[in-house]
């Protein structure tokens, strides 16, 4: 069936497109390991992400879902000698396995690790005056996801990149009725991005190694 295709077109493209990398292989055995969810972004979407920070020219980067830093590491790599991620999780064991990750990756320098919940530590970073981000990419609990674009509206620097992950949900997304939090959550985000005029945003439905779904890529007013 066409998630299958899906799958097998995404390694095909893989094995084209994103080189060998001991390093990533590494960080996902050692999450399967430690029993993390299998619930990173996808390698083509992890490059995708690294890609887009890149032709952001992005600096300083905030992600909001941390897993065991697949997506942080790809992001990380992207960045000039002073640039920074900061990180938010939630889990402290997976933080501890995502900090071996990073440390494994060899950008331990330029990720910055917050353990809480998103929704206390992000009021930490407007307080410290961290308000500055050039790219943010919100990849935590769905549910929040209108939260977390408040939030992302508030610390965002004119101009800056903001990446919503897996908005389509094999397509319940498109269920006015739905009852599941993390539609509820998403839909509301939506509403959100059709009235707001700090963002302007677009979305892309995606099938691959992660089955069906989509993200949506914003650029905040300048
Ligand atoms: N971005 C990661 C990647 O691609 O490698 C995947 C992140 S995973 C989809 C979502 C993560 O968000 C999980 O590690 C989960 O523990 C974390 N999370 C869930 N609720 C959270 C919250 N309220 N605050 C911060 N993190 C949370």
């Amino acid at each position: 069936d066409l998630i299958q295709k899906g799958k097998e077109v995404d390694n095909y493209f893989n094995s084209k497109l994103i080189d060998e990398d001991e390093v990533m292989a590494e960080v996902l055995k050692y999450n399967s390991a430690q029993e993390l969810p299998s619930i990173d972004v996808s390698p083509a979407q992890g490059k995708m992400l690294h890609l887009m920070a890149k032709m952001k020219g992005a600096t300083s980067v905030l992600e909001i879902g941390t897993l065991g830093g697949y997506s942080t590491i790809w992001l990380a790599r992207a960045l000039p000698e002073n640039g920074q991620v900061v990180t938010l999780e939630f889990s402290p064991k997976h933080a501890e396995v995502a900090e071996e990750n990073i440390r494994r990756a060899g950008v331990e320098d330029k990720v910055e690790i917050l353990v809480g919940k998103a929704l206390d530590t992000l009021p930490v970073l407007k307080n410290n005056g961290d308000a500055h981000f050039d790219f943010i990419f919100i990849d935590a609990d769905k549910k929040n996801n209108p939260y977390y674009l408040k939030w992302a509206l508030e610390l965002a620097e004119p101009g800056a990149v903001v990446i919503i992950d897996n908005v389509v949900r094999g397509g319940r997304v498109a269920d006015a009725e739905s009852e599941d939090k993390d539609i509820v959550g998403t839909r509301a985000c939506f509403d959100m991005l059709a009235s707001e005029d700090r963002i302007d945003a677009t979305s892309v439905q995606t099938l691959g190694s992660k089955g069906y779904d989509g993200f949506v890529l914003g650029i905040v007013a300048r």
